[in-house]
């Protein structure tokens, strides 16, 4: 059986059946970029190890500008060119019910079709919520958005150990990464044709092996 979900698809325990738990759990376990408006579901369930295509962030930035109809991987080398982790909190974790934010001055759910929001019931998870950009000699691709995996993975920690740290160890993670030479995975989710950009995710971000990025280094 093939699970499909989308931004508006509710998951709810009752009838307390051991299905009902595990596309509950599956629900929860998968991770949404909720700054899109419409957003095309699909599990990055692939294997990493099979992109091989290197695009530079010049033409990453057209890819996300461009109309598309597929999903589309690739990987790239470039820096870290923001990479905030010791900045103010509000920059690096969220409080999410659902995979959506909390509305930051109401407290409630901002997925207008969670059931929490008539339930009153709003669940409040801290996750890693917070952006990077990534830059070559070609130009840099702001703002994009990191899982809360994705930082669990760089920063080897769960939000609770990341709470606490102190702030010198922060900053000690963050220049382990900023301005370093990284192997960024990821995926172009096409926003349809509504005119908005197409969502950037990425899959896996790890230290680039120099050798390769040289082997990999396009002028344009
Ligand atoms: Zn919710």
């Amino acid at each position: 059986m093939t699970l499909t979900a989308d931004r508006k698809t509710i998951f709810i325990t009752n009838p307390d059946t051991k299905e009902a738990h595990s596309l509950y759990k599956y629900g929860k376990s998968v991770e949404f970029d909720d700054d899109t408006q419409q957003d095309v579901f699909t599990p990055s369930n692939i294997n990493i190890s099979t992109i091989k295509d290197v695009y530079n962030a010049a033409q990453l930035q057209s890819k996300l500008n461009n109309i598309s109809c597929q999903v589309e991987y690739g990987l790239m080398f470039a820096f870290l060119s923001s990479f905030d982790v010791d900045g103010p909190l509000t920059n690096v974790l969220s409080y999410r019910c659902c995979n959506f934010r909390l509305n930051r001055d109401t407290g409630l759910c901002s997925n207008s079709s969670c059931a929490s929001s008539l339930a009153d019931t709003t669940e409040q998870t801290l996750t890693f919520d917070m952006r990077v950009s990534l830059s070559d000699h070609t130009g840099t691709v702001a703002g994009t958005y990191l899982t809360n995996n994705l930082v669990q993975e760089l920063l080897g920690c769960t939000v609770d150990e990341f709470m606490q740290l102190p702030e010198a160890r922060k900053t000690d993670l963050k220049w382990s990464y900023l301005l370093e030479k990284c192997k960024v995975y990821f995926k172009v989710v096409p926003s349809g044709f509504n005119g908005a950009n197409n969502t950037l995710r990425l899959l896996a971000c790890e230290r680039a092996d120099p050798k390769e990025v040289y082997n990999n280094f396009k002028l344009v």
